[in-house]
């Protein structure tokens, strides 16, 4: 039987070893007797698999000793809100950069707790460039700036890291958490959904500076309190367990493969390639900014939009899956993470080719 490629935005694809792994580990444990997803989250086995991920993820990211990792239930899309509920620390309004879908939901969610500035745009492009530091209007008295490094939908990602002084920079990652190696110091929350390029869905990582925790605003639950989580090592209630231990397999996964120095050369690589077969075609095109690129998600379009349903199903029939784009643009995505081989962006460009070569 021919591979499978899943090219799915998220949940995406997890490496083959992982999940190979998971499977024979599934109902004993190294030996423990019983699943991970049965083990009490208090008990030696689980705790042990908690920390050995967590050092894993610190050694991978290089996080300072500084800096809480946190291991939560909400996905990305609760960091909306506790990001604004844990950062305002009396201050009135926060700045909010709106490069597409993912930060106009974060921008949304903050507006509920505080005063929203957007200090930056893509929409005058139509989410096709992204808006220079130097067109950035800052307020020097935000809580705190917050940006989406990669827009999973739009296909437009930061090859740079904005500069804001003082103030905290905060990025959701989801997308892109992972796929090289960033100076964490630079940032003062980084959170991400599993989904993408950790694990599966239903845990989400915090790394969060450890100054920044400890004053939410009045009147809040406790689960959405990170200096709570913290103090508790991400355990005050039942934390997402399978899910961290499959976080925590994929770690490992990624250290014995070279780190993320490896995974930024093979990521580079591989969208690269890409990129360069649609824009080396007539027949497919990516409409991003050349520097705004996104190395993670890749939409395209077909020359003739009536061709997306054969695209799809000759694609599926090639073992290529998850292709179609967001329902709000159309077209293709291809979304290559860690997980993603280079094998399968060679299938994807070879019946890219195929097809243009029977249909343009
Ligand atoms: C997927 C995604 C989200 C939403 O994540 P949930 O875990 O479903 O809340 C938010 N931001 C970005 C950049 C994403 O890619």
């Amino acid at each position: 039987m021919s591979p499978i490629y899943n090219f799915s935005a998220g949940p995406a694809c997890l490496p083959d070893a992982v999940l190979k792994q998971a499977q024979e580990e599934m109902t004993d444990w190294q030996g423990a007797g019983i699943s991970v997803m049965e083990m009490s989250h208090r008990g030696k086995d689980f705790i042990s698999i908690a920390a050995q991920a967590e050092a894993d993820l610190r050694e991978l990211m290089a996080i300072p000793e500084n800096y809480k990792v946190l291991f939560l239930q909400g996905g990305a899309s609760a960091q909306f809100a506790n990001v604004p509920i844990n950062l305002l620390r009396g201050k009135k309004g926060a700045d909010y950069i709106y490069t597409g879908q993912w930060s106009k939901k974060a921008i949304a969610e903050g507006k509920r707790l505080c005063d929203v500035n957007v200090a930056a745009s893509a929409e005058a492009s139509n989410f096709s460039v992204l808006p220079a530091q130097s067109e950035w209007n800052l307020n020097s008295d935000a809580a705190y700036v917050h940006y989406t490094p990669n827009e999973t939908i739009g296909g437009l990602e930061f090859h740079w890291t904005p500069e804001t002084g003082d103030v905290p920079l905060v990025a959701d990652m989801s997308s892109t958490i992972l796929s090289r190696q960033i100076d964490v110091s630079k940032f003062g929350v980084i959170y991400a959904g599993a989904q993408k390029n950790i694990g599966p869905a239903g845990l989400t990582v915090v790394i969060i500076r450890d100054d920044l925790i400890g004053e939410t605003v009045s009147g809040m639950p406790a689960m959405c309190d990170y200096k709570i989580m913290a103090d508790n090592d991400s355990m005050y209630n039942t934390p997402p367990t399978y899910g961290w231990y499959l976080a925590g397999l994929v770690f490992a996964w990624l250290k014995k493969n070279g780190g993320l120095a490896a995974m930024a050369e093979i990521n580079a690589r591989k969208a690269k390639k890409l990129y360069a077969a649609i824009d080396d075609s007539g027949f497919y095109a990516n409409p991003i900014d050349l520097n705004c690129r996104s190395l993670m998600n890749i939409p395209f379009t077909l020359a003739d939009a009536e061709l997306d349903a054969a695209f799809l199903s000759g694609a599926k029939e090639a073992g290529l899956m998850t292709l179609k784009g967001h329902r709000s643009v159309g077209g293709m995505r291809a979304s290559i993470y860690n997980a993603m081989p280079e094998a399968g962006v060679d299938a994807l460009i070879s019946f890219m080719a195929d097809f243009e070569k029977r249909n343009g």
